[in-house]
């Protein structure tokens, strides 16, 4: 491991400027940064522990009937969170189904968005060819083992290509919080913004070592989910064995009923793409539809619309098919 500094901060304001400093970065539950560095992976010139942050430890209801998850909220307490249990029962079903019992006690809202991809040519520093890693040093997992990797919205121009990645967003939360409309709160050197969720992860284009659209130096502080949208929801996670797997396909489906129609569906994949991909054009196909196997197999055919297989991975199209049909019928209570 590379050698560090280190400072804590006990106010977001002095955590923001303390990061300025170049190749500094945020601490919280170091499960994957730490992770990383070890690896040599992420070489900070200096951690920024925002772990004693007051502020940033709460879980809030919103005057609008949502609530607010402040960025250092553990992902234990926030699924085991009895609103969250109640109200947004996806997200709690998506938190248990990644990682351990350890890790989700020391896992934060805020480093769970910050996940970074487990492709095992960025992982290891062996491989040379990663742009993630290495901007512009090529792509190793184009013409390697790619049983994991994305099959919506990659980038690939070639293994030497710099701009290439097909790597996959490793979250389960992120999944959940797609379909569920979060809003993610950030403050930075210029003050605070709101993100919309699905613009917050982004996807490889010509920059892959980019995750997120956050701009230098920005700290999430929160976590803001809307009032209950949906009255079904299911999160479906399809890996390789029953516990502490990344996903090959998840899938979060949900719904709102009116009468006998769905008035809205909410309808995100993950382990398919460089960000959490949620469908809008299936939600909106889902709309004034009956919640039957038919109009589940429409949506899931036009949320795999342009979806590409590489050589170990084109089972996923089929599989994530069928993982948003059962999702959804699992959603309306059906076995
Ligand atoms: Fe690197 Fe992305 Fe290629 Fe993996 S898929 S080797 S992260 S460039």
């Amino acid at each position: 491991m590379n050698p560090f500094a280190y400072q804590r901060a006990e106010q977001a304001e002095a955590a923001v400027h303390a990061v300025s400093a170049h190749g500094s970065k945020f601490l919280a539950g170091g499960t994957n940064l730490i992770d990383l560095m070890k690896d040599g992976v992420e070489t900070p010139s200096t951690l920024v522990d925002i772990n004693h942050i007051a502020s940033l430890q709460k879980v809030e209801t919103m005057p609008n009937g949502g609530l607010r998850l402040g960025a250092l909220t553990r992902n234990s307490d926030v699924a085991e969170h009895p609103l969250v249990r109640t109200n947004y029962p996806l997200l709690s079903q998506a938190i248990f189904s990644g990682a351990s019992p350890q890790l989700r006690n020391m896992a934060s809202t805020g480093g769970n968005l910050m996940q970074r991809t487990r492709c095992a040519y960025f992982m290891d520093t062996g491989f040379p060819a990663c742009n993630k890693r290495e901007p512009g040093s090529g792509c190793a997992a184009l013409k390697g083992f790619n049983r994991m990797h994305a099959i919506l919205g990659a980038t690939d121009e070639g293994a030497t290509s710099p701009h290439t990645c097909i790597a996959t967003n490793p979250s389960d939360m992120n999944v959940a919080l797609a379909a569920l409309v979060a809003t993610v709160e950030v403050q930075g050197p210029n003050g605070k913004r709101e993100i919309p969720f699905a613009d917050f992860h982004r996807l490889p284009g010509n920059t892959p070592e980019l995750d997120t659209n956050l701009k230098p130096g920005e700290l999430i502080t929160a976590v803001i989910l809307p009032a209950p949208l949906y009255d079904h929801a299911y999160y479906l996670k399809v890996r390789d064995r029953n516990s502490y797997a990344f996903a090959l396909v998840s899938v979060a489906a949900a719904y709102k009923l009116d009468g006998r129609v769905i008035k809205q569906a909410g309808l995100a994949l993950g382990g398919v793409a460089h960000k959490p991909w949620r469908s809008l054009e299936a939600e909106h196909a889902l709309t004034g539809k009956p919640p039957t196997g038919e109009s589940f197999a429409k949506a899931a055919e036009i949320a795999l619309a342009g979806a590409k297989g590489y050589e170990h991975n084109a089972f996923k199209l089929a599989l994530a098919k069928q993982s948003i049909v059962r999702a959804f019928t699992l959603a309306g209570g059906a076995a």
